[in-house]
């Protein structure tokens, strides 16, 4: 059984979409990251901050999905990181409305002794220099380190974003994030760019258009669900890299073809957690409904074509 450790942020989320408004809700990577890759069979631990305002509710929610949260910090008299957000019409972009840091300001993340030879490290939207004391902590070198970061990170943190980036093997981002990194429109040039920074292997998320994983000369794609519902896309890209990361922890195979079986589980993990608010969605999901709609993902791409 393959080993996770994964960091990222815990949250408040008030959200609002055109299908309606939420209040403060459990937000954060690290729920979605947790609720995504505890769907395989693997040992997982979650490494991050909260104040003495979190619910413990939300805590057993992960610890009942036995995740060791062990390293979830509480700090006393501290408040929980807060960010709101509001959707467009087309669900596929957003506006920030706030962002309080809080405890997360502070996070200096403690690794357990049992996770630091974590097979797979699963580093969430952080600072750079925390994704960074995370990977000094590993007392061996993981199998595998996928890296998650965003546009806030370019523009402010350029070095030290520049510096994980050169110790990670997977990065995920999202087409505007990976254009902006390099200067490149061209996906293809993009992830050729990015590689030279160091991850062997890129993947690109493009929202309701799917996903694409590049290594080397190859690059495979992996299509969304078109869907019927969707109500709230917070929180699919980290749901992806749970998704992703636990399905490599649990197969312990970093080969490009079962990466692209990884890229195929982050898309349908990520298509079940669009179709409520927060993380309602993941924490009733089955295992039924994600074989079910593995299937659909199949008959969504297959085709016999005779060449003539
Ligand atoms: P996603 O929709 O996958 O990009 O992730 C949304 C989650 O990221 C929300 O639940 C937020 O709480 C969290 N989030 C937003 N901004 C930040 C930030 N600057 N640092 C860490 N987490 C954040």
């Amino acid at each position: 059984m393959g080993k996770l450790l994964a960091v990222g942020s815990m949250a408040f989320d008030a959200i609002e979409t055109p299908f309606g408004k939420t209040d403060k809700i459990l937000g954060g990577a690290a729920p979605y990251i947790g609720l995504a890759a505890s769907q395989f069979d693997i040992d997982i631990a979650i490494a991050s901050v909260i104040g003495e305002d979190f619910p413990e509710s939300y805590l057993s929610l992960l610890k009942n999905r036995n995740i060791d949260t062990s390293a979830i910090e509480m700090v006393k008299g501290g408040k929980t990181f807060f960010w709101s957000g509001k959707y467009h019409n087309d669900l596929n972009s957003r506006d920030t409305i706030e962002t309080q840091l809080n405890v997360l300001a502070d996070f200096n993340p403690v690794i357990p002794e049992g996770y630091k030879d974590a097979d797979v490290v699963m580093l969430g939207n952080l600072h750079p220099s925390t994704q960074l004391s995370v990977i000094a902590q590993m007392d061996k070198k993981p199998k595998l380190i996928v890296l998650d970061t965003m546009n806030f990170w370019m523009d402010n943190t350029w070095d030290e974003l520049m510096q994980v980036i050169a110790k990670v093997d997977v990065i995920t981002i999202n087409d505007e994030e990976a254009r902006q990194l390099t200067g490149e429109y061209s996906l293809v040039k993009a992830a050729q760019k990015i590689n030279k920074m160091g991850p062997k292997f890129v993947v690109i998320k493009k929202g309701e258009h799917g996903a694409l994983l590049f290594h080397e000369d190859n690059i495979f794609f992996a299509p969304a669900l078109p869907l019927e519902e969707v109500f709230d896309p917070t929180g699919a890209g980290d749901t992806f890299a749970g998704g992703f990361s636990g399905y490599i922890a649990a197969t312990e195979d970093i080969s490009f073809e079962n990466m692209k079986n990884a890229v195929i589980y982050g898309s349908n993990l990520a298509s079940f957690c669009v179709e409520k608010f927060g993380t309602e969605r993941m924490e009733k999901l089955t295992k039924r409904e994600i074989q079910q709609r593995l299937l659909q993902f199949k008959e969504l791409t297959q085709f016999e074509i005779e060449l003539t």
